[in-house]
């Protein structure tokens, strides 16, 4: 109960990841057709925040990607986690195209109260749901053979949420990805630095993905975190990972096997010029710059284990 005043402004981090996205998705950055169904009052964004928006989607969906390939691949079923997931949308973007055996969503029950309701209540999404689907907890959860969403806390991960994945049947001895997009970093580390432990010793055969902030402590970096400080938050891990390569030995400390970081800045220098060609014709970006140190500022890391070498291979290339 001592975080409730904290945890009412980060639960409404979600509407603001959810209209970015969404404003990336209309100006023809990506595909998303269900993010507009998640959204209150859509806005237009930047072109420079659209981008940063394009590039983190792009980085996030290649490693699920990568990591659904190469269970296929080596004929191994997948699930996906995806933790504070607020309006992600990528069980319904899966769907349509290659899905893991098992989806799971995990969030605060203000959230996944409304989402199910949304889910119910909208033609396209409900049509998309697996047959039998149950609700739960007074419509805060869900629950099915292929989509899960559980309402919890993060912060109580060992003792409430394991044992509520395994009871509505996430399995330990599977392929796993863990997805979590800009929360980790809204937990004190001594909670995220043991869920990110935990998940390493409960599943073997795992693959840990996070977007979150980083380098707090130039003029942007101060900037930021005053900006999120105004509006009731705090970014509690930055101070002890505030750059690549403490993002990539938190995982390898962590039990880990492997771990890489890469910023949003990094990611956007990597990608074929005919995608830059193709997002330049989208809107005009005179700020390049601007952009890069807003991308500085942000990062994808994914870190991974398994005995199995065959799939270590395909996950590391
Ligand atoms: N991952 C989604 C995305 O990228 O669109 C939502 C991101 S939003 C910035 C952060 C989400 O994490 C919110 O939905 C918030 O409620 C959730 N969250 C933060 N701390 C949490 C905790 N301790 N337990 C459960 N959910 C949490």
């Amino acid at each position: 109960m001592e975080y409730a005043g904290e945890d009412v402004h980060i639960r409404a981090t979600n509407d603001d990841a959810a209209v970015s996205r969404c404003s990336a998705s209309k100006a023809g950055y990506f595909a998303d057709p269900f993010i507009p169904l998640f959204v209150k009052r859509a806005e237009r964004r930047s072109p420079v925040i659209n981008r940063g928006s394009y590039c983190r989607f792009i980085g996030i969906q290649n490693v699920i990607q990568q990591f659904l390939r190469a269970c296929k691949q080596c004929d191994l079923s997948s699930q996906i986690v995806v933790l504070g997931s607020g309006s992600d949308t990528t069980y319904f973007l899966l769907k349509t195209d290659y899905a893991p055996t098992r989806f799971v969503e995990i969030d605060f029950p203000e959230i996944t109260s409304v989402k199910c309701m949304k889910l119910h209540r909208n033609s396209r999404l409900r049509s998309l749901l697996p047959e039998g689907c149950q609700t739960g907890r007074g419509g805060a959860e869900l629950y099915s053979d292929q989509y899960t969403i559980l309402a919890g806390d993060l912060r109580q991960f060992e003792s409430d949420i394991v044992p509520r994945l395994l009871e509505t049947g996430l399995r330990s001895d599977v392929p796993t990805l863990f997805l979590s997009e800009c929360v980790l970093i809204y937990l004190d580390p001594q909670f995220s630095d043991r869920l990110i432990a935990s998940v390493s010793q409960q599943w073997p055969s795992a693959f840990f993905v996070t977007y979150e902030q980083i380098q707090p402590h130039d003029a942007f970096g101060q900037m930021m975190t005053q900006n999120l400080q105004s509006r009731g938050l705090q970014l509690h891990s930055i101070a002890t990972y505030p750059d690549l390569e403490s993002q990539r030995q938190r995982y390898l400390s962590l039990g880990w096997q492997q771990a890489n970081s890469k910023s949003i800045a990094q990611l956007h220098r990597e990608l074929p010029v005919s995608e830059i060609q193709r997002i330049n014709r989208l809107e005009f970006l005179d700020e390049l710059e601007e952009f890069n140190l807003l991308g500085d500022h942000y990062c994808i890391t994914w870190s991974f284990q398994s005995s199995n070498s065959q799939i270590i291979n395909h996950w590391r290339n």
